[in-house]
């Protein structure tokens, strides 16, 4: 009797492990597998978390597994998590099915143990930094094909090993589906990613023609954006192959968001020549995150971990600003306030997620893409709205310019500005050795219309002899306004004999233009002309005036209506 005692209690002991064993196993819902087409995206599943992160497979077996969605979200406590999936193939015949680990591309290791009966069967080892394992790696997605035997059941355990957050998803596919679904996979982000690729391509095309540093910081912005969302959404692993610790060190980029965006803030704001109180709290939040950045590549799992603390103080930072700007009425303090607080909404989102304190869906997954997406359309809008105000400050100075620079009566130009283009011109034409000459025009009796018929007929006749002398001109002569009634024309590669054609022309033609003076009365007016060649050794503008001057007054003297080329 005494002998056998301990034999009943190691039965019941082992009973008791076997039962406790099988409650945590049979907890796990099976997955029946009926026909042919299998695309199982949502049941449940159990996981354990073991956070000495040393346990052996047959220790992970006695514990007890919480039931879940087959996607979850667990923090960075959970860096080794176990998941136990049952299935069962209902079919009489044999069955291949596929378990797909969307994000295998940021782990560090997948593991997958086959177990029937209690027995092991089958094990892999996907190791993301060894070239040898992954053979089970397809774009991203670790693949697993599982040979269930028929009316077989399998007990499937994953080991999750992550390098700073743990969160993954575990879907079951037939062989067609699992095909279908490793094709389509990323397209969204590859959308996400181009739209935020042609953002940046049209700022730095901004910046390199407008020389303003808040495009560049734009553009820096969205590269880091676009960079962490194609790594860490999967493009990059998807297209270029990129897994494990090469991966998972790009997460660097995720610094380089905040730190752009803060000084795209100071430029746009112009925080330091303006709020001097804003831009110190900018300024002193950008040495966190530089700080922080730059210890991320000696130390980036625990950069990674403070990122959260240092994102939020940020936020708080930026959110406080942006209010800032709009109380001070601020005229893209709105547009920037409303941008940044999706990202920051968003972004929360996605920090709960990856802390494991929220769902696993799809906004919550990908809620730094779309916050910086939706951002980056706000900014859009606040580089557009910069544009413009900068485009009409342009416009203004060029208007300024061109009051400055010609006359109200005639627009043509004034005395002044016509020096500064001869100059310009008899410069070319001496590198050309064109001919110039230079045509000065008067009024003659000017004041006599005047004092007949009023100021403004005399304007009118001042503007009339404008519209001939423009209609006979072309387009590289430059007109002026030289004095009250005088008007100078300066005609690149013209000889004076040509000059003198084109005067005879425009004498001829006003002396038969008739200036309306009231309904039914009109006056005519007579011009008198002096023109002259520019000496081909001296090229002297005012030199040439004086001298075409001189013909005009010969012209006046030999009885006004004509045209003179000066003679010495
Ligand atoms: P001449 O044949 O010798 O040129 O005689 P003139 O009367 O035209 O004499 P002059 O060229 O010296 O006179 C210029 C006159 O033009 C004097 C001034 O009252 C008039 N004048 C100057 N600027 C303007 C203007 O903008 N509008 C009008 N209506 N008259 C002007
Ligand atoms: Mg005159």
């Amino acid at each position: 009797m005494t002998c056998i005692r301990p034999y009943l209690l190691m039965l019941v002991l082992l009973s008791l492990s076997g039962l406790f064993s099988a409650v945590s196993w049979a907890a796990v819902p099976v997955q029946v597998i009926q026909g042919s087409g299998v695309k199982l995206e949502q049941f449940q599943m159990g996981y354990f978390v073991d956070e000495t992160q040393q346990m052996t497979f047959d220790e992970v077996l006695q514990q007890t597994f919480k039931i879940s969605k087959n996607s979850i979200s667990l923090g960075t406590h959970a860096k080794t998590t176990w998941v136990k999936i049952e299935v069962e193939n209902s079919n009489a015949t044999p069955f291949e099915l596929y378990l797909h680990h969307p994000y295998a591309y940021h782990n560090r290791a997948i593991e997958l143990y086959e177990v029937v009966d209690g027995r092991l069967t089958r094990e892999r080892v996907l190791d993301t930094d060894d070239k040898n394992t992954l053979q089970w790696m397809y774009r991203g997605s670790a693949v697993f094909d599982i040979a269930l035997q028929p009316h077989q059941r399998k007990t499937l355990l994953v080991k999750s090993i992550a390098y700073s957050h743990q969160w993954f998803a575990l879907n079951l596919y037939d062989a067609d589906q699992s095909k279908r679904v490793l094709l389509s996979q990323s397209t969204d982000i590859s959308l996400l990613v181009g739209m935020l690729l042609a953002l940046i391509i049209y700022n730095l095309l901004l910046f390199l023609s407008s020389r303003l540093k808040e495009h560049l910081y734009y553009a820096c912005y969205l590269i880091c954006g676009g960079y962490w969302i194609a790594l860490s959404y999967g493009l990059i692993a998807d297209v270029f192959e990129v897994y494990g610790a090469t991966a998972f060190h790009g997460h660097l980029a995720l610094g380089g968001i905040p730190i752009f965006l803060l000084l795209f803030m100071m430029t746009t704001f112009e925080t330091k020549r303006k709020y001097p109180i804003e831009h110190k709290a900018l300024l002193w939040t950008l040495i966190i995150l530089v700080g922080d950045t730059l210890y991320g590549l000696f130390d980036i799992v625990s950069a990674l971990q403070d990122s959260t603390t240092f994102a939020a103080l940020m936020m708080v930072v930026t959110l406080s600003v942006s209010v800032s700007m709009l109380i001070r009425k601020h005229p893209v303090a709105l547009y920037f306030l409303l941008g940044h607080g999706l990202f920051v909404i968003f972004s929360v989102l996605a920090v709960l997620f990856y802390k494991g304190e929220v769902e696993f869906n799809y906004i919550n997954t990908h809620g730094v893409g779309i916050g910086i997406m939706l951002e980056a359309l706000m900014l859009s809008l606040i580089i557009a709205y910069r544009i413009r105000s900068l485009e009409s400050m342009k416009a203004t100075q060029l208007d300024l310019q061109l009051l400055a620079s010609t006359d109200p009566l005639t627009q043509l130009l004034n005395r002044r500005s016509f020096n500064t283009a001869a100059s310009k011109l008899l410069e070319q034409a001496v590198q050309t050795g064109q001919p110039t000459s230079v045509v000065i025009i008067d009024i003659d009796d000017f004041k006599r219309i005047n004092d007949s018929y009023g100021h403004a007929v005399g304007d009118k006749a001042i503007k009339q002899l404008t519209d001939v002398i423009r209609s006979h001109c072309r387009c590289e002569d430059v007109l002026a306004r030289y004095g009250g009634d005088e008007l100078v024309i300066l005609m690149p590669n013209t000889l004076q004999k040509e000059g003198y054609i084109v005067a005879e022309r425009i004498r001829q033609t006003l002396e038969h233009t008739a200036i309306k003076v009231d309904p039914g009365e009109s006056v005519y007016m007579t011009i008198s002309i002096g023109i002259t060649e520019v000496e081909e050794n001296r090229r002297d503008v005012q030199e040439a005036i004086s001298r075409a001057d001189k013909a005009l007054y010969q012209a006046k003297n030999n009885g006004r209506n004509q045209s003179q080329l000066f003679t010495e």
